[in-house]
């Protein structure tokens, strides 16, 4: 922004009477014209009324026309410097009546300017003072910066009275003092003054570029509103007679010629900046200011009386300044906290929680909530007494031992807890600790969220879960009895069978009393494939570990397999790791189980090609060994979304698989919860049209001193 200000300058400064324009830019606008000549005017008849009471009073208690400079430098930026030098330099010429030409008027109203200009730069960019007055720690950079500022200007400013002779070489220290005090004082009293009171509307006024931004006071509490209220008038009142009589009291009274009675100018000063902060301490060090100077010319007083009062009103006018800061600072953060008070009051009404703050010893310390219904007591009972007089030590108790352990970690942590209100409800809670000062824990804050509604559903689930399962379990219980009840009879129609083919039958009654034998024996294979799910289901289904040589029983099995595949014109091989070990511990008779659905499934879902089987070790110690089986067939394959479900009971890839190639969907979900008691687990991969791999790992115990076993079975000549 003051990049383009500049370069805005420069263009401004190249046209015709752009040199005039860059030097006094404030003279683009009416508005701002208007305050430099009420400035000037202002300058001159200050400087006059000094000049007038320095005769009639015999000194210069303040010089009100530096306050004037600086609060315009201050208030409106540093572009108004060049202003300061006309109208110190119109003030010396027609107040002092310096001549124009001579080196004097130029040197004193140049250095005048520079410096408050440089003031108010330092003050503004360097100490960001910007004039608001907001903060203690903005007026003490005020004070440090003026008072050391104008120690300077009075030391270089009274050369210039040394220049025209106006004083001694001797007189020159106690005018410099003169100079600084009576400054200081104009730039404690009047400056601040117009800064909080006068500026912010002039800015709004002149509509004033970035060049001079001041953030305008956030709008407090106005001290003296629009329609003040009878007793904000009689205050009003009251406080300015309490100037009035503090300035009779010191300057004027029958007292005040035997008795410094001066401090008790604080009395007014501080009783305004107490009840108005800023605002008021401004306009009433102003009013004790142009008082005093105005009791001056009626109760004259003597020089040195004239020096303390000087030093007096330096004092109490950065008193003043300082307290009403405080003051605002202090009523600020009191809005604030009301301010953020009600933002968490909204916040908690919307965030339909209780919050709870409690002591380490479980005191309720605050609650915040939207609805007492949901608390133990009403609200102002619970407060300040403890939690455990309201709850039962199952509810407490728990709640008590997270509150020691957040404390003692600094963790948050969460609980269910639930009460009789009188209705039971449930609440779940999240216990976080509150840093104190020191950043140690100190109070415990507690959020309780009503979950009542979400704990019913569950235990309506759980209720309608539990009753599935037991109705699941009763399905289970009477599949495998009527599954056995059928078994009993089916025996004896099979066994019959068996026997009436022994006897000499026609070869019409052999072909029908061969197709009973078949049909029997597929309906044996489902009643067994049935009562082995139920089994499983309901629990009751072991494994019975025995030692056994798995080369043999892969033998026997898949040799009995390979007879259906020839039939179908399939190859059937298997080949086993040779880190397989031989002798295991398992239930070979499951073992078996699995491998003839797979294998079978294989056969049954493979036109053309061949089935493989592959076994490997996958994890080997000395106490058990997991292993990796692999079917692979070359058949129909399964799509994608199938393969996943084919696993469930009673499920098929494909409908129409069933219609031709028969069968119930038991085989695999009996064959997976197998895997899963072989603490194995079972997956396909699969490519429709081109085959299958159906993989399962089981993991098989490993007898100790195998060696001669294993061996003799090799000797039997059974290896595969
Ligand atoms: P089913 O008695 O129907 O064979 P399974 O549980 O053994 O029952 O198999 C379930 C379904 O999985 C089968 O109906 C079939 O759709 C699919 N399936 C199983 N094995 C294979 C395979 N090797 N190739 C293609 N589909 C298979």
């Amino acid at each position: 922004m003051r990049l383009l200000y500049r370069k805005q300058s420069a263009i401004e400064a190249s046209s015709l009477g752009g040199a005039w324009r860059a030097f006094f830019p404030w003279t683009c606008n009416p508005r701002r014209v208007f305050v430099g000549v009420v400035f000037i005017a202002l300058h001159l008849l200050l400087d006059r009324a000094t000049v007038v009471s320095h005769m009639s009073v015999g000194t210069d208690v303040w010089y009100p026309p530096a306050g004037l400079a600086l609060a315009l430098l201050m208030g409106l930026g540093v572009s108004y410097a060049p202003l300061i030098f006309v109208s110190g330099f119109l003030t010396s010429a027609i107040n002092y009546l310096l001549p124009v030409l001579g080196g004097n008027i130029w040197y004193v109203n140049g250095v005048i300017a520079v410096w408050y200009g440089g003031v108010a730069i330092v003050l503004r960019r360097y100490f960001q003072v910007d004039g608001a007055f907001r903060s203690l720690q903005e007026v003490s950079r005020y004070i440090f910066v003026v008072l050391g500022s104008t120690l300077g200007l009075a030391f270089c400013g009274a050369l210039s009275f040394l220049w025209s002779k106006q004083i001694r070489v001797n007189s020159y220290g106690s005018s410099v003092l003169n100079w600084w005090v009576g400054d200081s004082v104009a730039l404690f009293c009047l400056t601040p003054f117009l800064l909080v009171h006068v500026m912010p509307w002039l800015r709004v006024q002149t509509t004033h570029s970035s060049s001079a931004i001041v953030r305008s006071p956030k709008p407090e509490t106005d001290p003296w509103p629009r329609s003040p209220n009878p007793r904000v008038l009689f205050e009003l009142f009251a406080q300015s007679a309490g100037i009035l009589a503090s300035l009779y009291i010191a300057l004027g009274s029958r007292f005040s010629r035997e008795y410094q009675l001066f401090y008790i100018f604080f009395l007014p000063v501080i009783w305004i900046a107490v009840r108005k902060g800023v605002r008021g301490a401004t306009a009433a060090t102003l009013l004790l200011n142009v008082g005093a100077i105005l009791m001056l010319n009626s109760f004259p007083q003597e020089p040195n009386r004239l020096i303390s009062l000087q030093v007096l009103m330096l004092v109490v006018s950065v008193t003043g300044l300082c307290l009403g800061t405080l003051i605002t600072e202090r009523n600020q953060a009191d809005q604030e906290l009301r301010e953020s008070e009600g933002r968490r009051q909204a916040l908690i009404s919307t965030i339909d929680e209780v919050v709870f703050e409690f002591d380490v010893n479980g005191t309720y310390k605050n609650i915040w909530t939207a609805d007492e219904s949901l608390l133990a007591r009403p609200k102002a009972e619970l407060l300040g007494r403890r939690a455990a007089e309201f709850m039962a030590p199952e509810v407490i108790d728990p709640i008590l031992r997270i509150f020691k352990r957040v404390l003692k970690t600094g963790l948050g942590e969460s609980i269910e807890y639930s009460l009789s209100l009188p209705a039971r409800k449930w609440f779940l809670a999240r216990v976080t600790p509150i840093p104190s000062a020191d950043g140690k824990p100190s109070a415990i804050c507690m959020t309780a969220r009503d979950i009542t509604a979400r704990k019913l559903a569950e235990e309506q689930l759980r209720t309608t879960s539990e009753a599935a399962e037991a109705a699941s379990r009763a399905k289970s219980q009477f599949l495998a009895n009527i599954s056995h009840e059928i078994r009993t009879p089916m025996n004896g129609i099979l066994g019959m069978t068996d026997l009436v083919l022994d006897t000499p039958v026609t070869p019409e009654q052999r072909e029908y009393l061969e197709m009973v034998k078949v049909s029997g024996d597929s309906l044996m294979e489902l009643l067994n494939a049935i009562l082995d799910l139920s089994k499983i289901e309901a629990g009751k289904l072991d494994l019975e570990p025995i030692e056994f040589l798995l080369p043999l029983r892969l033998a026997e099995t898949l040799k009995m397999m390979q007879f259906r595949a020839r039939q179908k014109g399939l190859e059937l091989s298997w080949h086993s790791a040779t880190d397989v070990p031989e002798l295991l511990i398992g239930d070979p008779m499951r073992l078996r189980q699995i491998l003839v659905n797979l294998v079978g499934n294989a056969i049954k879902f493979t036109e053309h090609g061949e089935i493989v089987l592959d076994v490997q070790a996958q994890k080997i110690s000395p106490e058990s060994v997991e292993l990796h089986f692999r079917v692979q067939d070359s058949g129909i394959g399964i799509a994608d979304d199938k393969q996943a479900m084919i696993f469930e009971a009673f499920t098929q890839a494909d409908s129409s698989t069933t219609r031709k190639y028969g069968g119930t969907g038991l085989g695999l979900a009996i064959t997976s919860r197998l895997v899963d008691l072989m603490g194995g687990r079972i997956w396909v991969e699969s490519v429709p049209g081109r085959g299958s791999t159906f993989h399962f790992t089981a993991t098989f115990g490993l007898p100790r001193g195998d060696t001669a076993v294993v061996t003799s079975w090799q000797h039997s000549g059974g290896a595969l």
